[in-house]
């Protein structure tokens, strides 16, 4: 049974939304650290064509969503010109061969191929800026969620604090690294924009639900359709409720952990941002699992699917104390950091 929380005063949603604003604003990468990593990327493909002289590396994930951390990893993906698609055992037999290539590399260490993982993928570890990576192979559906949540992050400026947000509370709680056990960053912002979509009015539109022609185009990649509506500069003409939406960061935040706590019924409804009408996780026949967040493109994976019951319960509790915590208001003791509950 959840507390009822007290009225919030304009002066704690004041310090709520500078809060979140300060997550931005602090672990966002400056100009020149997003260079480095399109330098360290450069640098890689002209080492890795000295073996595959058509290899082409790409990067995605937070390098290249907007809600990348001066420390996040480099999300790498590489081809082969000509080439449009590599089966399981070619994939192996080239990450084997990569991590093999990798390791003559002078900046890298700890080269280590994970052959065994749904997506295999070589990881490496960068000397000189104390970065991690790992390329993956023909990762192209990631590719274009990537360039998604780009969209979404530079709808509007709101989304792109909110997610940090949300990275920075998952990483403080100790809920958000899929290797461990928990869910991954990308299923965490999923979950941002879903609340966002959902929000009365929403923040956000469902960018896969737009389209100029009378039927949704399809543009298929790995057998799935990964059109959405990406062109932010016609996009409000074509969303009746743009603007509608003003709330700031700070109430959004509240209202995204209470939305989690107190509304969404994880039982009932999957987690989906591809649709506005609500999925219910016994249409998608993924009842047993509490937490289900389905993927925007691949629409049989399940980015739940991988949680115990107790990691499931660790995470809601992290949530319930997150309400908590940021619902309480506080007494602003110092201009700057308010530090004691009332
Ligand atoms: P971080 O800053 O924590 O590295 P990130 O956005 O790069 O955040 P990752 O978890 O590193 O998130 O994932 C990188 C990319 O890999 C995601 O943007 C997504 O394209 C893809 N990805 C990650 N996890 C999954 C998953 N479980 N299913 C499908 N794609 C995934
Ligand atoms: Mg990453």
């Amino acid at each position: 049974q959840l507390e009822p929380l007290p009225a919030l005063t304009p002066e704690f949603l004041c310090v709520l939304n500078d809060v979140c604003v300060k997550c931005y604003t602090d672990f966002a990468p400056d100009e020149l650290e997003v260079s480095v990593r399109e330098h360290i990327l450069q640098d890689l493909e002209g080492f890795v064509r000295r073996q595959f002289s058509g290899a082409r590396l790409r990067l995605f994930g937070s390098s290249k969503n907007g809600f990348g951390f001066r420390q996040s990893d480099l999300d790498i993906c590489m081809v082969l010109d000509g080439q449009d698609t590599m089966d399981d055992i070619d994939c192996i037999t080239i990450i084997e061969s990569l991590a093999r290539l990798l390791k003559k590399h002078p900046d890298l260490k700890n080269i280590l191929p994970i052959t065994t993982a749904k997506v295999p993928i070589v990881k490496f570890y960068h000397v000189r800026t104390g970065l991690e990576g790992d390329i993956s192979l023909y990762n192209t559906l990631a590719l274009h969620n990537t360039h998604l949540l780009a969209t979404y992050g530079a709808f509007d400026n709101r989304v792109k604090i909110l997610c940090y947000v949300m990275k920075v509370f998952a990483k403080v709680c100790d809920i958000g690294d899929a290797s461990r056990g928990s869910l991954s960053s990308y299923a965490y912002t999923l979950m941002v924009l879903f609340f966002l979509q959902q929000r009365n009015p929403p923040v956000i539109p469902v960018l896969q639900e737009i389209y100029d022609a009378q039927k949704k185009p399809e543009v298929l990649v790995d057998g799935w359709n990964v059109y959405f509506y990406d062109d932010l500069k016609t996009l409000p003409s074509r969303w009746s409720e743009y603007g509608g939406n003003t709330e700031s960061v700070g109430e959004l935040w509240l209202g995204l952990l209470r939305f989690y706590t107190e509304d969404f019924d994880f039982r009932e409804h999957v987690i989906c941002i591809r649709q506005r009408a609500r999925l219910t996780t016994f249409n998608k026949q993924w009842t047993s699992k509490y937490i289900v967040i389905e993927d925007p493109f691949d629409l049989n994976h399940n980015l739940g699917a991988g949680l115990s019951r107790k990691m499931t319960n660790f995470i809601m509790k992290a949530f319930i104390n997150g309400r908590t915590v940021f619902g309480t208001p506080i007494k602003v003791l110092s201009p700057i950091y308010p530090n004691q509950v009332e």
